[in-house]
């Protein structure tokens, strides 16, 4: 993994592409970084039929630099990337992981550079729309002996609202649990949790 600056990450695998032919190549960008700086560096992507895979993680938004809005209110990334030339492009939701991993798979056969957009609101800007709404946050509990402490959940997928058990279960084994007042509920660790321990338990009022 490499990382330079913000929207760096076309033009670095630009580079890539030429001397890497045996690995996939990605490259992450913002919504607003993809307007900021990506065109370019996804034109030349174009130009030179880079072999490269560009995932847009689209929040609605300018979250790192405290949520402004950006070009997305009018303008269509996807539309964008197709007319600047790009064959493969393809939106979904990356809180659907069956979904997400199919796009994946088709990507990687392309020939040429692809656009993967990442749609989903910011979780912590949706977390306040709900709060300021009165709305009810589904949150998601592991059931500790259920629990066969792959570390999926909290190894390999990292999300923050996981952490490992200090206790054990009945069986002698520690297990991961999720901490609710940081869980947003999206429902992705119930669904690659290989022994489905996870599920939707409570909801809380913020
Ligand atoms: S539902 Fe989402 S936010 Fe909540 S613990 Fe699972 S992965 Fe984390
Ligand atoms: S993915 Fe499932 S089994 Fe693995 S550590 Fe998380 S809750 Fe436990």
């Amino acid at each position: 993994d490499t990382i330079l600056c913000m929207g760096a990450g076309i033009s670095m695998a630009n580079g890539f592409s030429r001397v890497i032919k045996d690995k996939p190549i990605f490259a992450y960008i913002g919504d607003s970084t993809f307007f900021h700086t990506g065109l370019t560096a996804l034109a030349n992507a174009v130009y030179h039929k880079a072999n490269i895979n560009v995932l847009v993680l689209d929040n609605r938004m300018t979250a790192m630099t405290g949520f402004q809005p950006n070009p997305t209110e009018v303008i269509d990334i996807a539309d964008v990337a197709k007319s600047l030339g790009v064959e493969y492009v393809v939106e979904f939701d990356p809180y659907d992981f069956e979904n997400g991993k199919k796009t994946f798979e088709e990507a990687l056969q392309h020939e040429g550079p692809t656009v993967i957009i990442m749609r989903k609101i910011c979780a912590n800007e949706w977390w306040r729309q709900q709060r300021r709404s009165g709305q009810k946050i589904e949150v998601y509990h592991i059931d500790p002996e259920t629990c066969i402490a792959c570390g999926t959940c909290i190894v390999q997928y990292q999300c923050p609202a996981i952490y490992w058990s200090v206790d054990t279960n009945s069986k002698g084994k520690k297990y991961s649990i999720i901490d609710p007042s940081m869980c947003t509920g999206c429902s992705v660790c119930s669904q690659i949790c290989p022994v489905k321990a996870i599920s939707k338990e409570v909801d809380i009022d913020e």
